[in-house]
């Protein structure tokens, strides 16, 4: 699973560790970004909604990533979809 960090985080541990070490290594930065905590972040799924006839209802949006499904209206669709969250900027 991927890790992030904070930018922030690794250029000031980065400058504190340099100011007490000097000129670091690889291994120094290796145990520098070692030291940092994951940033609490969630990877961006792009998705987009496929229209689909269903008969009874007009139309019916389907999230292509997770297959949730509503009826849409003339007021436009979520940007996200409700139940996986997808950004539903695809143009694909
Ligand atoms: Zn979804």
């Amino acid at each position: 699973m991927d890790e992030y960090i904070r930018k922030q985080d690794a250029v000031d541990m980065f400058n504190r560790a340099v100011q007490d070490v000097g000129i670091l290594d690889a291994d120094d930065i290796e145990t520098v970004f070692g030291m940092l905590s994951s940033a609490d972040v969630v990877p961006v799924v792009h998705g987009k909604w496929m229209k689909e006839d269903r008969g009874h209802v007009e139309y019916c949006a389907v999230c292509d990533q997770c297959g949730f499904d509503w009826m849409w209206s003339d007021r436009g669709y979520f940007k996200f979809c409700p139940y996986c969250g997808a950004k539903m900027d695809r143009k694909e």
